[in-house]
């Protein structure tokens, strides 16, 4: 049984998501990234969520219609009502069954009350080596946002 603030979702790369070049649109990694960071930290909270920023989204390697597409994501860190939700996105050869390491990003999510106001949402209490590792890194983020958007103003 997965956790509560984990997700996977798979999802097969057909024609209609390809460019002009063939190779899938990066708007379309953009949109169901939205939507898995959203369904993470949506159904963490129990509450309606929006997404406030994404840090570090890189297109490391094209992705091929017919691959299928896998978004692995995990509530990183907590704040009063904000949550950090991490994507690591693999595609997946259907037949040599291959798996690449396409992206990796961060999204924070603000959970919303029927107002539309911040509510607050339980803290996460990170369990495993890696959880801790990755809580740590997401206060770092937090951080570096904070300080590059002081400098930029
Ligand atoms: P990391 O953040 O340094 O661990 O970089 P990764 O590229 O390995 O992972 C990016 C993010 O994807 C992580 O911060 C997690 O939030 C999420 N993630 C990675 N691996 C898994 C996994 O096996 N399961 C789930 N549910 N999420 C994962």
């Amino acid at each position: 049984m997965q956790k509560s603030h984990e997700l996977t979702m798979t999802v097969l790369m057909t024609p209609d998501m390809a460019n002009f070049t063939g190779y899938v649109h990066g708007g379309t990694i953009l949109k169901l990234l939205d939507q898995v960071a959203y369904a993470c930290a949506s159904r963490y909270a129990a509450s309606y969520v929006v997404t406030a920023s994404v840090d570090q989204v890189t297109f490391r390697q094209r992705i091929h219609v017919g691959e299928l597409v896998t978004f692995l994501a995990a509530v990183n860190h907590t704040g009063r009502s904000s949550m950090e939700v991490g994507i690591k996105v693999l595609a997946e050869d259907i037949r040599s069954q291959a798996q690449r390491h396409v992206n990796s990003c961060y999204f924070t999510m603000v959970a919303i009350n029927e107002e539309g106001k911040p509510v607050a949402v339980d803290a996460l209490d990170p369990a495993t080596t890696e959880e801790k590792r990755r809580h740590a890194q997401a206060v770092l983020r937090k951080k570096m946002r904070l300080e590059l958007s002081k400098r930029l103003t």
